[in-house]
């Protein structure tokens, strides 16, 4: 503004003239833009006789605000700044004064103003504002953050109240997924996912205890009602032998199979530590097959064992050996006299190969998926017929993982099944 007035207060001095003491304002007023100018600049102007101090000419505006200098004022005001403030109670300027000489070089002071009102008047207006918005701009912010708040905890609530609501005895609930595909989606599907498993393994220890009580129970009732009929009729020394000697066959049984149980709740709690020395699967498998051969030929079962020379893994040779023993346990069990199995033992790539390929009764597809599961047995005739606690293959397969392989089987009903077992090779370098 103050750079305005300077260059307006030069411009109109250019357009002023005197006529022996009176000052004019000499212009082109056809031309509507210098015509403008003038109008503006001398809106306010007054020009004072700078050496007597005597008002030469006003702006009617200047009039208007009553106001007039001293000759004293005129004296100060020419060793003051060439830029001043004047406020009156009608308006405020901001004048600058320039020395011009009437033609008679009388020295004159003329000054230029521009009025502050429009400036006041906008930052009032803009104080105004201020004094209202601000508060109530506050008010919004703390508003809208709280219902911000609020719509983003909303969905945390809910979740947490669903969760809440999941109980041991209903873990096949699943908390909603809204779709959004944001933090809490994942949140929520995470969550869903341990339940998932949680519920996998709450049903199956539910399974597992229905299953240890039932297996238990039968062979219990069983040497129960022997010693009850032997009490009752037996009357002769053979007899009882003859109840004992069966007895003992069937506690036999049943010791096998706590212990097997044992062996697996010790397995599964992390209990069980494994040995790391170098084994040879191929050789291994030659030994254990030569223990089983007798077994096998009593059946008129053929057993033989192929390998393309030492696969040697990194493990705990008496695990192995229960892992392998198990397979050719049950294939030996669930195959007919004169059948045929195969032990294929080969090293691929950086894995260590173990088949076992029977021509028996082979397993139903919808068994097969669950073979691995504890306490499992096919439910047809021909395998309550045959002696076994369901455990066996649940070792294996706990043996297998703690070697860091894999255990799968395939199979096909009447024509025979293949276990498959596959473990790190040991490094040929390794010590
Ligand atoms: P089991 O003590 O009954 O043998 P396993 O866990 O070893 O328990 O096996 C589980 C079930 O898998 C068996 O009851 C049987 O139905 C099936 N199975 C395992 N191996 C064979 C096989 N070689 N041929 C046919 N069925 C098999």
């Amino acid at each position: 503004m103050r750079k305005e007035l300077v260059e307006r207060a030069a411009a109109l001095r250019g357009y002023l003239h005197f006529e022996g003491k009176t000052p004019r304002f000499v212009y082109d007023a056809s031309d509507p833009e210098e015509a403008f100018f003038v109008r503006e600049a001398t809106r306010y102007y007054q020009i004072y006789n700078a050496a007597t101090g005597e008002l030469v000419e006003r702006s009617p505006e200047i009039k208007a605000m009553g106001f007039q200098y001293t000759p004293s004022e005129i004296r100060d005001l020419l060793k003051e700044p060439d830029v001043t403030m004047l406020q009156t109670d009608q308006a405020s300027l901001l004048l600058r004064r320039e020395i011009v000489r009437a033609s008679d070089r009388t020295r004159c002071l003329l000054q230029v103003g521009v009025s502050l009102e429009p400036r006041d008047t906008s930052l009032n207006r803009f104080l105004q504002i201020t004094f209202w918005l601000l508060p109530l701009g506050v008010l919004l912010a703390v508003l809208s953050g709280w219902w911000m708040a609020r719509q983003l905890l909303a969905p945390i609530e809910s979740l947490n109240a669903a969760v809440r609501e999941i109980s041991i005895s209903q873990l096949d609930r699943r908390l909603p997924v809204r779709g959004a595909g944001d933090e809490l989606d994942q949140l929520a599907t995470t969550f869903n996912e341990v339940f998932a498993r949680l519920d996998k393994a709450v049903s199956q220890m539910k399974g597992f205890t229905a299953n240890i009580s039932h297996e238990l129970r039968t062979p219990l009732t069983v040497l129960r009602g022997e010693a009850e009929i032997a009490l009752a009729r037996a009357t002769r020394v053979e007899d009882f032998r003859r109840v004992i000697e069966s007895q003992l066959e069937e506690l036999e049984k049943l010791s096998h199979m706590v212990n097997q149980m044992l062996t697996l709740a010790k397995a599964e709690a992390g209990q069980i530590r494994l040995a790391r020395d170098k084994v040879d699967l191929a050789a291994l498998a030659r030994t254990l097959a030569e223990q089983m051969e007798a077994v096998a030929a009593a059946r008129g079962i053929v057993l033989t064992v192929r390998s393309n020379g030492p696969v040697v893994v990194f493990g705990d040779e008496g695990w192995l050996e229960r892992a392998i023993l198990n397979l050719l346990d049950n294939a030996v069990k669930f195959t007919q006299e004169g059948g045929l199995i195969e032990v294929r033992v080969q090293a691929r790539s950086d894995r260590a190969l173990l088949e076992v390929r029977d021509n028996g009764v082979g397993i139903s597809p919808q068994a097969l998926p669950h073979i691995f599961e504890r306490l499992y047995r096919e439910d047809s005739s021909r395998s309550k017929q045959t002696d076994g606690t369901g455990l066996g293959l649940s070792l294996v397969q706990w043996i297998v993982q703690q070697h860091h392989g894999q255990v799968s089987a395939d199979s096909q009903p009447e024509r025979g099944s293949t276990f498959r077992m596959e473990l790190p090779l040991a490094p040929l370098s390794s010590p």
